[in-house]
């Protein structure tokens, strides 16, 4: 049967209610996507099914302890996600919501100056061969590495990033953090990726940029400082790249427009076939 907003029984308000509902779903799926929480709420999924399946199919000792068991989920379930929990009211205390839902009309203008910023920088530290680490937030929050780092806000600028980097700089060693258009942190610890797809000369600054996007939905620029290369890292896989005009390219593709200021379901990484090194 179509759907009638003015059928009876359902006003306007009703209408309003349930799509405002549906957009807060929707805002904290995106929220978590790709996140620990993320891998929690797929726990409970599979607990909600057993709990179901075991009732259906009549296996009542197991239907017992999963019954008991959902009387200490809300307090299994507070103390499992109180980090995501706190940064959950800290985004909606900051109105965290709005900028979404009225984008600033400069915005696409300001996302492309800082694509051609990073560009800039990662291209004249290949050239100088200086080792870089850049993590550009996408769908899922970095507030978690984040904070193991030395918290900044700068507008993000080629000469920021290139004196971050520049090895006389305290804060040079680990990942830098770009959120919009702003550097949020420096010095950064990344998760270290364990994955045997990657070649034993493969050391410690790409396993860090494969670490943190195989953990968290977002993309790492690595510059090495040994061969002067640029590599990108999304989706737990690692390319490296012909040149700073690929870097662009693809930037403008995976980043803008996806970075915390507007988020989108796309988890897949920027380029098809071709795996790396
Ligand atoms: P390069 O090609 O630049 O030499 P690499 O992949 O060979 O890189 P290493 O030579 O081991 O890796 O790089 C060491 C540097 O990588 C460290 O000085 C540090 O800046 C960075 N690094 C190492 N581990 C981490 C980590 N877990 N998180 C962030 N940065 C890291
Ligand atoms: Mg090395």
């Amino acid at each position: 049967m179509p759907f009638r907003p003015d059928a009876p029984g359902l006003s306007i308000v009703d209408v309003a209610d349930i799509l405002l509902v549906a957009y807060l779903v929707y805002r904290l799926l995106a929220m978590i996507r790709g996140t620990r929480a993320w891998r929690i709420l797929g726990g409970i999924v599979v607990f909600i099914l057993a709990l179901y399946a075991s009732n259906a199919l009549r296996l009542n000792t197991l239907h017992w302890v999963l019954d008991k068991a959902t009387l200490l989920a809300p307090v299994a379930l507070v103390i499992l996600l109180l980090p995501e929990l706190r940064q959950a009211l800290e985004t909606v205390g900051k109105i965290g919501l709005w900028p979404q839902v009225l984008p600033s009309l400069s915005e696409p203008a300001a996302e492309a100056q800082t694509v051609e910023e990073i560009v800039a920088a990662v291209s004249e530290m290949a050239s100088a061969r200086v080792g870089a680490l850049i993590v550009l937030e996408r769908t899922a929050s970095l507030d978690e590495i984040i904070a193991n780092g030395v918290p900044m806000d700068a507008r993000v600028t080629a000469p920021t990033l290139g004196a971050i980097f520049y090895p006389g700089n305290p804060l040079h060693d680990g990942a830098a953090i770009i959120r919009g258009d702003r550097i949020v942190a420096a010095a950064c610890r990344l998760p270290l990726s364990e994955s045997e797809r990657l070649d034993a000369n493969v050391h410690m600054r790409h396993r860090a940029a494969v670490g943190v996007t195989e953990a968290l939905d977002c993309l790492c620029v690595v510059v090495s400082e040994e061969r002067g290369t640029i590599s990108l890292a999304a989706d737990g896989r690692l390319r490296r790249l012909g040149s700073h005009l690929e870097l662009r390219e693809i930037l403008n593709t995976q980043f803008r427009g996806v970075s915390s200021g507007r988020k989108t379901e796309r988890r897949t990484a920027p380029w098809k076939g071709g795996w790396p090194r």
